[in-house]
């Protein structure tokens, strides 16, 4: 198959899973299953058709509507959709031709979409996606060792885990110390093992830098708008997510185009 149909395909692939993924971030904070029952709609509780239930296409037609109540549906489920589609997209293009790693890391990355929107609504990063994401990210390092060359060695991923979780914690008990407050959550520490566990320990330090910087200006922009009222806690998992993702497109370039600066 030519390159560009097989792109098609990745993308079509990534609309229909991020439609599945909207039902994860809906569902995991209600504790409610993800597979039953099929899609409602949070109006009405009427069952939602697979006609309409098509990613962005459905929301167009139905001009971001329920069929039946007309109540609004939120536009964060095509946004997740075109999203996850060309994240998809994106990982393909980066592994061609190497299929196993697209799969992985789409994986990984649908993970971490979910932890994304759940941590921005709810605060908190379910341990039933990072904990058993921990596990897997170590599983597919030392599968794909077996059958081929992964650019990622199991131990690289067992550092990873080890730093990963390690450096946050140390950071939370030492602030908590400081303080006499908790600011990191143990979300965050579990979500920080898990990227290691995925991408092995040599990609942490960008990670960190990059998802510190960001939270810093993110954080102070928004202290500055709300002004000193400002009581609401500012998630730090999805600027991990921010700085793994980044890692994942661009981290060789960034670290290479680094160490040129000093040979
Ligand atoms: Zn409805």
């Amino acid at each position: 198959m030519s390159y560009s149909i097989l792109m098609i395909f990745a993308f079509v692939f990534g609309l229909m899973i991020g439609s599945f993924l909207n039902v994860c971030i809906y569902r995991i904070p209600l504790k409610k299953s993800i597979v039953n029952p099929p899609s409602g709609c949070p109006g009405c509780g009427e069952r939602i058709n697979f006609y309409d239930n098509i990613p962005i296409i459905s929301y167009v037609i139905l001009k971001g509507k329920c069929r039946h109540c007309r109540q609004p549906i939120s536009l964060l489920y095509p946004f997740i959709e075109l999203m996850t589609g060309l994240l998809s997209l994106a990982i393909f293009a980066n592994s061609y031709p190497d299929y196993g790693k697209y799969l992985a890391f789409f994986i990984f990355v649908a993970a971490l979409i979910v932890i994304t929107f759940i941590d921005l609504s709810h605060q908190i990063i379910p341990d039933i996606i990072s904990i058993p994401g921990i596990v897997a990210g170590f599983l597919v390092t030392v599968i794909f060792n077996i059958i081929y060359t992964y650019p990622i060695t199991w131990l690289e991923s067992i550092l990873g885990i080890i730093v990963g979780g390690g450096i946050l914690y140390a950071v939370a008990v030492g602030y908590e110390k400081l303080t006499g407050k908790s600011g990191m959550g143990g979300g965050d520490v579990k979500l920080l093992a898990m990227i290691g566990a995925w991408m092995g320990w040599r990609a942490l330090p960008l990670i960190i830098l990059i998802s510190s910087l960001s939270g810093s200006i993110i954080g102070a922009t928004a202290l500055l708008l709300a002004g000193k009222g400002l009581r609401t806690r500012i998630p730090f998992g999805p600027f991990l997510v921010l700085g793994a993702l980044i890692y994942l497109f661009f981290g060789t370039r960034i670290e290479s185009y680094y160490f040129s600066l000093f040979m």
